[in-house]
Order: C-alpha cells, then structure tokens, then sequence
C-alpha cells in the first residue's frame, strides 16, 4: 500500500536520469560553470570511472571548485599516488565471505551484495576496488539457501553497490525471498539513492517495503546538509509515511565535512527531513584516496566537539573498522 499523502516517482524517471548522469570530468565542470582540467583523464579514475546524476550535481554551487558535493565525485589527480599503508582491500571483506556475494563479519547478520552497481561514484568509496565480477548474482541462489539454513542470523543487510540500484522486479523477487525467512527480523537496505537519485522512491518500492513482515531499515547515506533539499524531503517523507526506520550514516571526508560546523549543520538538516543519525566513519586506506583521510585523533576531537554542541540524539557514533574485530570500533569514548 503506497499512503495516502506519499508522492512517489513513475519508475521511468529515475531510469532517465540514471541515463543522463555526468559521466566525464569535463562535462560535469562544464555544467558548474568551471574551466576544463585536462588532466582529469581516465588515467586518475583507476578503473572507477566518473558518474554523477545530474539531481546530484544541481545541488552543487555553480563556479565554487571546492564545493563539498563536487569534491566527493570529481576525480582528482591524488587518487594516482599510491601511499604507503592504504591497500585495495583494509576491511579483509573478500577474506570474510561466505559464498558468492554474502558477507558475514558479524554475529546475527550478514551483508548481500546484490549489485556492484551504484547512482554515483564516490571516490572515496570504500568498495572501489572490490572484485565484484567474482561475486555475481548469478549467485544468489546460494546466499538465499544459506541465509535460509542458518537460522542465527535475525538480520539481512542489502548492500552493494546500491540495492536499489536493481529495478523494482529484481528487488522484489530478493525482498520477498527474504522476508519469508521467519527467523529473519530485520531487513536493512543499505542505499544513497535518496540522495543521489531521490526519484528511485518509486510507489512500486513502496508498496514493496510498506508490505513486508520484518521491519525494515533504509540507511542512506549523507556526507553534507548541501546534499538535502526538496527532492529528498520529498522521497523522505514517502519512506517514513510507508512506516519504514530512517537512519544516516557518513564518512569523515577531509574538505568535505571535517569542521564543527558541516557536520552541526549536517546532523540538523538529516533529522529536519525525519532522519536520524546512526554512524560516522572514519575513512578506511583504501588505496588513491588518501587525500580525503582524517586520522583518528581528529575525529575524535571533531566528535567531542559535536558532543558539546548537538543533543545527544544527534550525535551520530564515530566508528572504525578493523578487520577481524566482532563489530565496528566506537572510537568516540576516549579522550
Ligand atoms: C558494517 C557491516 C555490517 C553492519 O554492522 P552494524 O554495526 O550492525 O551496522 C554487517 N556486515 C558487514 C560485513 C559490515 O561491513
Ligand atoms: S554510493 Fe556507496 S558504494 Fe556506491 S560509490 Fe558511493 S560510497 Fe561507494
């Protein structure tokens, strides 16, 4: 059942808009009105090219270069060096799979790969180098067979790439499957989407996730307040009338979100649209994106700072990973 008062998109429009994404530097520059950098060629990209949905873009400040938004997607000729310490693969994810794309590292539930796709192409993303052709969904029939046998899980988190990345018949297919698992209680869709590309929020979606017995929970993800505006208001507010749990978790990015006042300003504006806080990040190594690194004392400064001056409730949890550790590490107790 899509509510009464959700406005959903048509499912053509996000295909549309998928279809006309910014896919080269210099287009995207282009629209921002900013002169053309020839040395952004595919070189830098390292395989993981360059995509940015224009609904995206538009939320950039036309003729700003270090725009917050824009300094997340364009490429950037650091992401060539390689530095010592930041390696393709620091959370031992393909170490910790179970079979073809799932992904077990903690107790009670276990991550999907249902996609290697995604809307945009953060550069600084953890999984940019993951070796997603060894984990086709040609294999989800035994993931589904081992989540169904291995009733210690009680939660499934659809993951990627970006699951709603899938059109809404395969998603629906793999959403069905999972909540006909009694022992599952929780399904966890891990997207950007609603940021990126807010018109995903389609009334098939809805109807799909407003139907389910398991409780579901959309964490998107959101590095800056510049990143909300009527259009994710718009996909929010359907998300939360379908009853679903919204949650927002953000990676610590150098020259994006590292002061006191992009992250109030971040936690303010993601709880004005009906979500809250979950995690913070602190960026993994991963090799060509150490110009974004905040090392761990900074965070943990920033996160005292936050603690001084957001309630409680907007304080997200400021986390790490480390490999072979039981759950992600809170950092942000110390001092
Ligand atoms: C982050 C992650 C989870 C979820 O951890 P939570 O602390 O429950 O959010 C689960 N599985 C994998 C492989 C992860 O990386
Ligand atoms: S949306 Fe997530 S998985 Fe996709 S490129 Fe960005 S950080 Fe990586």
């Amino acid at each position: 059942m899509v509510p009464p008062n959700a406005s959903p998109w048509e499912s053509r429009v996000w295909r549309d808009e998928l279809a006309r994404a910014y896919r080269k530097p210099e287009e995207l520059l282009s629209a921002l009105d900013l002169p053309c950098e020839p040395e952004l060629d595919a070189s830098i990209e390292r395989g993981f090219s360059t995509l940015v949905p224009r609904t995206f873009a538009a939320k950039m400040r036309p003729g700003v270069r270090a725009d917050p938004l824009l300094r997340q997607v364009l490429p950037d000729v650091a992401e060539r060096a390689d530095k010592q310490g930041f390696t393709t693969d620091p959370l031992a994810e393909q170490a910790a799979t179970v079979t073809g794309n799932l992904v077990q590292k903690y107790d009670g539930r276990a991550l999907l790969i249902t996609t290697p796709g995604c809307a945009v192409h953060c550069r600084y993303c953890f999984r940019r180098h993951f070796p997603y052709d060894e984990h086709r969904p040609g294999t989800l029939d035994l993931a589904m067979a081992a989540i169904e046998a291995d009733v210690s899980l009680s939660e499934v988190i659809l993951s990627g790439g970006d699951p709603l990345l899938l059109p809404d018949d395969a998603l629906t297919k793999i959403i069905r499957r999972l909540d006909s698992f009694p022992h599952l209680r929780r399904l966890r869709i891990h997207t950007r989407l609603p940021i990126v590309l807010p018109q995903r929020i389609t009334a098939q979606l809805l109807d799909l996730l407003g139907s389910c017995r398991a409780d579901i929970v959309v964490v998107v993800h959101s590095n800056h307040a510049q990143e909300l505006d009527d259009v994710t208001q718009r996909a929010f507010a359907a998300l939360r009338q379908t009853g679903l749990w919204l949650l927002n978790q953000s990676v610590l990015l150098r020259g994006v979100n590292d002061t006191i006042e992009a992250q109030v300003d971040l936690q303010s504006a993601t709880f004005a649209q009906g979500v809250l806080p979950y995690y913070l990040h602190l960026p993994d190594p991963i090799a060509g994106t150490h110009h974004f690194f905040v090392d761990e004392q900074a965070g943990q400064a920033l996160h005292r700072e936050m603690q001084a001056k957001l309630p409680g409730y907007l304080v997200p949890r400021l986390v790490k990973e480390i490999a072979g550790e039981p759950n992600k590490l809170i950092v942000s107790s110390k001092d």
